[in-house]
């Protein structure tokens, strides 16, 4: 099983990712955890590339080939061997973030993003996705609270910046009704923890 975490910067899915951990170690499923960009070595430098501060001039289209080149490196090196060996993987954003953030936010298109990115995955897509949404001014007060990560060159970007990427999220959610499941992530840690593990106890079951 392939499940992917999405949603906005702030919005806890790197600590619901331990709390899914969690349910599926009770279960005795074998999994690993996984980050986007990111997850292996050379997609943790181009990340160190994307994300740096210092890079202004990055272009949107370098940009989104980037993430597309870390992708398919992190499926190609971890994510596809992991999944033949029938270990579930989960992952701390995947194609989803390039179609909110660089389709719709940043305004090159969802479906030229899609396109680069097809060919990154060769086709690959999560089984399941869990889309945390939240308005931005609670999930940057987070941030700016200390409750998630370091700062990086995307902290730069002004409020409407993360209401597009909401408003992104929304559109590509809408294509994948199948796949991507929205999660209130507005709630406290504990009841959104709740709702995930019984959701995904309700996914194993199908
Ligand atoms: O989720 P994480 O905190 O690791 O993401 C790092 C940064 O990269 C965030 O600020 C996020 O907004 C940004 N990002 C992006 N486009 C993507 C994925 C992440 O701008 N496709
Ligand atoms: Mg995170």
């Amino acid at each position: 099983l392939f499940i992917t975490l999405e949603g906005g910067d702030g919005s806890g899915k790197t600590s619901i990712i331990d709390e899914l951990g969690r349910e599926l170690e009770a279960r005795g499923i074998p999994y690993i955890t996984t980050r986007e960009p990111g997850g292996i070595q050379i997609a943790e430098s181009i990340r160190e590339i994307i994300l740096n501060p210092a890079n202004t001039e990055m272009d949107g289209r370098t940009e989104a080939l980037l993430y597309a080149a870390a992708r398919r490196q992190h499926i190609a090196e971890k994510v596809e061997p992991a999944l033949a060996k029938g270990i579930t993987v989960l992952c701390d954003r995947f194609i989803d973030s390039s179609l909110a953030y660089q389709g719709y936010a940043r305004g090159l298109g969802i479906d030229e993003v899609l396109s680069i990115n097809l060919f990154a995955t060769a086709g690959r897509f999560p089984d399941l996705t869990f889309y945390m949404d939240i308005d931005p001014e609670t999930g940057l007060s987070r941030i700016a609270a200390g409750q998630g990560r370091e700062i990086n060159r995307l902290d730069l970007e002004d409020l409407s910046f993360h209401h597009k990427v909401r408003d992104g999220y929304a559109i590509v959610a809408a294509m994948y009704p199948e796949r991507i499941q929205k999660v209130d992530a507005s709630r406290t840690k504990q009841e959104v923890t709740a709702d995930i593990r019984n959701r995904l106890a309700a996914a194993l079951k199908d």
